[in-house]
């Protein structure tokens, strides 16, 4: 017996959406598994895609190496970019590709005196985030500089989206704008999107894609969108139901007493809490779906437990199976409720029992 605490994972599904991604973009998708695959296992998805993804995306080289170990040949692109000169050397070692944000990343390269091969970079540049990327007036400067010294094998131009979620915002049309103008001239591939741009900007489209959240089958919008909609849920959470209680009403719930019983109630006690990644700010009244029956959160979200309203949900009780998001519950209403995102969401999940199928 175990804690009946549930991740299934349907690798199909991720397959499904990549193909979706890759197709809609044209040209070739890396498939961003960064923060452990936005909680969905990186080696896992990793191996679902290796067939077919052009390459991989990560935040950090540890997680680069972690997938090399793991036997993933395929291309990998380190987002950030290597945080101290050092990892040059694993750069070599490991035959990563880098971003290269920020000048001293760039100085770190041209006065790097021992590298055993040129280096595959995508030179970033900051066309409007405003977070990281080279300054558009230096850019080409920069570039140039790159591709004189001999210590770089490939070169990409690279750009990021602050608002592309947004389909009605002029801030990503001159993004695009930025980055066209300043890249103008320069040879080699180009890469911009990142997922809500795969769905929602055609303009913005490259050789390269680096879609994300999509792989999951979550969408990045807060309003329908016809693309996102052929997404398919990769993750499904569920628990179980482990304690069932009557209350009369008026009586409270949980930490707090955030929940006060309206009419007479009968509450469910679920196998899943925050530090399974259940955000504990969804509110009541957050749907769940038990034993096929749309319900909803009662209550205060604890560490290790969440209460669900029974009343209304036949044949229900100890055993029953909830789902917390999933194929009928989408993350993102879940993390709505929640006052977040479901990137959020999807990357805090732990703890559960972490199920793969479809491969
Ligand atoms: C995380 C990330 C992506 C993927 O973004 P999604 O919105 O999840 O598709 C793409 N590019 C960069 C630079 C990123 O950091």
């Amino acid at each position: 017996m175990s804690r009946p605490t549930f991740a299934d994972i349907r690798l199909d599904h991720l397959v499904h959406n990549y193909r979706l991604a890759k197709s809609h973009h044209g040209g070739n998708a890396l498939a961003t598994i960064k923060a452990n695959a936005y909680g969905h296992g990186a080696i896992a998805c990793a191996e679902a895609l290796h067939e077919e993804a052009d390459g991989f995306a990560v935040a950090a080289i540890e997680e680069a190496i972690q997938l090399r170990q793991a036997g993933i040949t395929k291309p990998i692109l380190l987002l950030e970019g290597f945080f101290e000169p050092a990892e040059l050397a694993l750069i070599n070692q490991y035959d990563f590709w880098t971003a290269v944000h920020h000048r001293w990343q760039v100085d770190a390269i041209l006065n790097a005196s021992n590298l055993k091969a040129p280096i595959n970079v995508w030179l970033k540049m900051d066309s409007g985030m405003h977070r990281v990327g080279i300054h558009p007036s230096e850019y080409r400067a920069v570039w140039q500089a790159l591709e004189a010294s001999g210590k770089v094998s490939k070169l990409t131009k690279m750009t990021h989206f602050a608002r592309a979620d947004e389909p009605n915002v002029d801030a990503t049309t001159k993004q695009i704008r930025t980055f066209e103008l300043n890249t103008e001239g320069l040879e080699g591939d180009s890469s911009i999107c990142n997922s809500p741009a795969i769905l929602a900007w055609s303009d913005a489209y490259r050789q390269w894609a680096r879609p994300g959240i999509m792989l999951y089958g979550a969408t990045p919008f807060s309003e329908p969108q016809p693309l996102a909609a052929q997404l398919k849920p990769v993750m499904q959470l569920t628990a179980g139901v482990i304690g069932v209680r009557e209350l009369p009403a008026g009586e409270p719930i949980g930490y707090g007493a955030r929940f006060i019983t309206e009419t007479p109630t009968k509450v469910g006690v679920v196998s899943c809490g925050y530090a399974d990644g259940y955000p504990r700010l969804a509110k009541t009244g957050t749907p769940v779906m038990i034993d096929g029956h749309m319900s909803r959160l009662i209550g205060r979200v604890s560490m290790d437990m969440l209460t669900v309203d029974l009343t209304n949900v036949p044949n229900a009780g100890i055993g029953s199976r909830v789902e917390l998001w999933g194929d009928l519950i989408p993350v993102s209403t879940v993390a709505e409720s929640a006052g977040t995102i479901p990137y959020e969401i999807l990357c805090n999940v732990k703890r559960a029992h972490f199920r793969y199928s479809g491969k």
